[in-house]
């Protein structure tokens, strides 16, 4: 069983996580654009494999009526998603200490992505989930 462990860019928040991890998703919605400064790239695990190790500056942003967004208040880093009375928690990927063995599977909202890149990595691209 491997396990993960990861933070935000100035350790404030840790977390840790038993594997396996789910291979990450990219997401080119509105929301993700905005939070992340580019696309959303998430992977995700049972709550029941997830702990936290530092959480006093996690803050929660409700960004929908179903979904909240967990970032470190010190440094910004987005950290996690959540929906309401979910089983899973997705992951930053990028937050995630190195190496993960992980790869972009596919691509999911692409009909809200940016106009300034392209994706070309032959990965499936989804208009919406
Ligand atoms: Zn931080
Ligand atoms: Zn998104």
């Amino acid at each position: 069983m491997d396990e993960f462990r990861g933070g935000c860019l100035c350790g404030a928040v840790r977390y840790r996580i038993e594997g396996p991890l789910r291979n990450v998703i990219a997401c080119h919605c509105t929301q993700c654009r905005r939070q992340s400064g580019h696309f959303g790239a998430y992977t995700s695990v049972p709550l029941d494999r997830f702990s936290m190790e530092k959480e006093a500056a996690l803050s929660w942003y409700r960004s929908s009526g179903s979904a909240q967004r967990g970032f470190c208040r010190v440094c910004g880093s987005n950290l996690f998603w959540k929906e309401t009375g979910g089983a899973d928690i997705s992951v930053t990927a990028g937050t995630l200490d190195g190496p993960t063995g992980l790869s972009i599977s596919e691509h999911i909202f692409c009909a809200d992505k940016g106009d300034y890149y392209e994706i070309s990595d032959g990965k499936p691209q989804k208009a919406q989930w």
